[in-house]
């Protein structure tokens, strides 16, 4: 088939979706009531679809992903000079890319010092549930193999990662569940549980909390998303991380850090965790590793952690038994690389800095003038609105009015995102995440777009 999608008529490719791909996220009613968009090209933020319409992606590429934009031929080009060389080998070999781009990444990560290769975030978390159950049966008796999780919080999509789902819509009937998975209260201080000034050390304590609950001799780590990402765009109060390290320490519980949406970049540090000074036992990161150019992620830990799994001669198990087929691919790799030079190189960090405080101050102006806005929040290219019927009571506003107001900037060539069926009652706060090389020009038209999408929803 001839794929100059520009000159070519794509109904058979549509009609070809239709009839045969199984979409993520969908309703089948869909299917039955309309042809599905299909892009076919891509280049800075610019999207088209195969009908020829153009949109700005402040979403990259839906989830958080494309961090340094569609159309990067040198990240293709790149990856199809090694792809020649050689494209794969699995276990225990090592290939050349995997092991300069291991290198690039520790040295922007003080600290850490081994790097785990899969395919997805889910997967970079699970490797991290294992090695705490293995650290569990080894050096704690079998004790310490519980893992905290926080409500709203969100680490992938396989049996185990949905075990520490703090978005009960996602993990609804696909149960029952592993065992030895615990929640820990949420930290948004703009929908605040406790009464208290020192917010951030309270939501803290609280965790603390569930660690004596459940007895600290059980409670092998916890797992927290920097800023929260689609539980809500939920940035730590002051006071927070200080807390939650200082816990940590107290009771001997591994720190993980998700940094699967925050990694590389979206924030305006490297890492989100670099924010707020932590310094975690393990980093997970998938999106924006490689921008979507391929499929790779990380599971980054520090020596300490690696020598706990120390050959022990008197058991031949000891090491971590653990594989991904795909964490041999070379493409992964090689594509993170030019992918960090492309952010090093084109100061995109001190570009999200940058574009990141306009898009807040935009987003602060439509609030003033829009009272559905009860709160803006964010950090660097990663920006929430959240909706409310009324400033005072803060009642959210009906999922269907936000996902409206995605559709109505959708409507104007702007895709912009939702918390969406995931956390009943809270599926109310606006999404931008748009890639780090965006201008001033499209900040504004983003907002704009949603200035007039609000407009037309709420008057
Ligand atoms: N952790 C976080 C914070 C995420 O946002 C996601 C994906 N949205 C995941 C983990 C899972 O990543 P993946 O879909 O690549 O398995």
């Amino acid at each position: 088939m001839d794929l100059d999608y520009k000159k070519n008529d794509l109904s058979q490719v549509i009609a070809a979706d239709k009839a045969h791909v199984w979409h993520h996220l969908s309703q089948h009613k869909q299917y039955e009531t309309t042809d599905p968009r299909v892009f076919v090209e891509g280049k800075g933020l610019k999207l088209w679809d195969a009908t020829g319409r153009e949109f700005l992606d402040a979403v990259s590429g839906g989830v958080w992903t494309v961090n340094v934009g569609y159309g990067r031929e040198s990240i293709a080009n790149a990856v199809r000079d090694q792809l020649i060389k050689l494209n794969y080998y699995a276990g225990a070999a090592g290939n050349v890319p995997a092991a300069l781009f291991a290198e690039k990444l520790i040295e922007k990560m003080p600290g850490m010092s081994r790097v785990y290769y899969s395919n997805s975030g889910s997967e970079a978390n699970e490797k991290v549930y294992k090695m705490v159950r293995q650290i569990a049966h080894r050096k704690h008796g079998g004790k310490k193999w519980k893992i905290l999780y926080r409500e709203r919080d969100y680490h992938g999509t396989t049996i185990g990662t949905l075990a520490t789902s703090g978005q009960p819509q996602r993990a609804e009937q696909y149960g029952p569940y592993p065992e030895g998975f615990v929640s820990v209260p949420h930290c948004l201080e703009y929908r605040k549980q406790w009464d208290v000034e020192d917010y951030g050390r309270r939501a803290a304590d609280a965790i603390e909390e569930v660690i004596l609950r459940e007895g600290p001799e059980t409670v092998g780590a916890i797992v927290l998303e920097p800023v929260t990402a689609g539980g809500g765009v939920i940035l730590p109060p002051r006071g927070y991380w200080e807390r939650v390290q200082e816990i940590c320490r107290k009771y001997d519980i591994l720190l993980h850090i998700d940094e699967v949406v925050c990694g590389l970049g979206r924030t305006g540090l490297w890492f989100g965790y670099q924010q707020y000074g932590i310094e975690p036992d393990f980093v997970t990161m998938a999106k924006g590793v490689a921008s979507g150019y391929a499929a790779i992620s990380c599971t980054v830990t520090t020596e300490r952690v690696f020598d706990l799994f120390k050959e022990d001669p008197s058991d031949s198990m000891s090491y971590f038994r653990d594989i991904s087929t795909f964490g041999g691919c070379t493409s992964g790799p090689v594509a993170a690389l030019e992918n960090m030079r492309i952010i090093e190189e084109e100061g995109l960090l001190e570009n999200t800095i940058a574009m990141g405080a306009r898009c807040m101050a935009n987003l602060k102006a439509l609030q003033e003038k829009h009272a559905v806005i009860g709160d803006v929040r964010g950090l660097g290219l990663f920006l929430g609105a959240e909706l409310v019927k009324d400033r005072s009571a803060k009642e959210p506003v009906d999922e269907k009015q936000a996902q409206a107001v995605v559709a109505e900037c959708l409507a104007q060539g702007v895709i912009i995102g939702a918390t969406n069926r995931s956390l009943p009652g809270f599926n109310n706060t606006l999404c931008l995440s748009p890639a780090l090389t965006v201008t001033a020009e499209e900040i504004d038209r983003i907002t704009d777009a949603i200035d007039v999408a609000l407009t037309k929803v709420f008057g």
